[in-house]
């Protein structure tokens, strides 16, 4: 059974790879010098974009449902909970298990969404487009700077390092703030740059709100 979720999270990998050079191919390259200006101004957007998502999917899976959650309970909110209790885990586990499940959410939404490139863009709509890409492209390595923010020191490489330290990717000591019980805050997990943001939504208000919706939270 492991061997077939493997499997399948490598064959996920490798789809939203595909899916996503096709997009930047015909978004970007295929429209010359100006695609590329496009793609490179949409870069840094899209990076935000990506971080705040990954803070957004990160309340949901630490804040509602189980593990016995239909579709992204065992995918999504199982290995979110695990992490509370086991933060070193992350390190230890394979690049599929540590990606696969994004790169399959990320490979269907860029399934779906693909065939929108296609259709004439005004510079505006182009220029969304591509900020879209990218943030599709980080939330799935999200999973990838957040391992690396867990890693011991010794066993992170002097590029890394440099990259945390300048809070281009996420800095292990702006993590270590959500491994802090009741673990409600900085939960952006690819570069932070969006925590400060998230930090300001005042999530029990939304979830009293939620909850009279019918929506419960469930935190463990
Ligand atoms: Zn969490
Ligand atoms: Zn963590």
């Amino acid at each position: 059974m492991n061997r077939i979720v493997t499997v399948l999270e490598a064959l996920g990998m490798l789809a939203c790879l595909g899916l996503l050079l096709r997009g930047f191919q015909e978004l970007g390259f295929a429209q010359g010098w100006w695609g590329l200006f496009w793609c490179l101004l949409a870069l840094p957007m899209g990076y935000y974009c990506a971080d705040l998502l990954s803070g957004l999917i990160h309340w949901v899976c630490d804040s509602f449902g189980d593990s016995h959650t239909p579709l992204w309970g065992p995918m999504l909110v199982a290995p979110f909970r695990r992490h509370h209790k086991s933060p070193g885990d992350i390190t230890q586990i394979s690049l599929t298990e540590n990606l696969g499940s994004s790169a399959i959410a990320g490979a269907v939404v860029l399934w779906l969404w693909s065939p929108d490139f296609a259709r004439p863009a005004s510079n505006g709509v182009l220029l969304a487009r591509l900020v879209g890409l990218w943030c599709v492209a980080f939330a799935v390595l999200s999973n990838r700077f957040h391992r690396w923010a867990h890693l011991p020191t010794a066993r992170r490489p002097r590029w890394m390092q440099r990259l945390q330290h300048w809070r281009i990717i996420l800095r292990p000591q702006t993590h270590a703030l959500h491994h802090r019980k009741p673990h409600r805050g900085n939960y952006c997990i690819l570069s932070g740059w969006a925590n400060p943001l998230c930090n300001r939504v005042p999530w029990a208000r939304v979830e009293a709100g939620l909850l009279r919706l019918g929506i419960r939270t469930n935190f463990d």
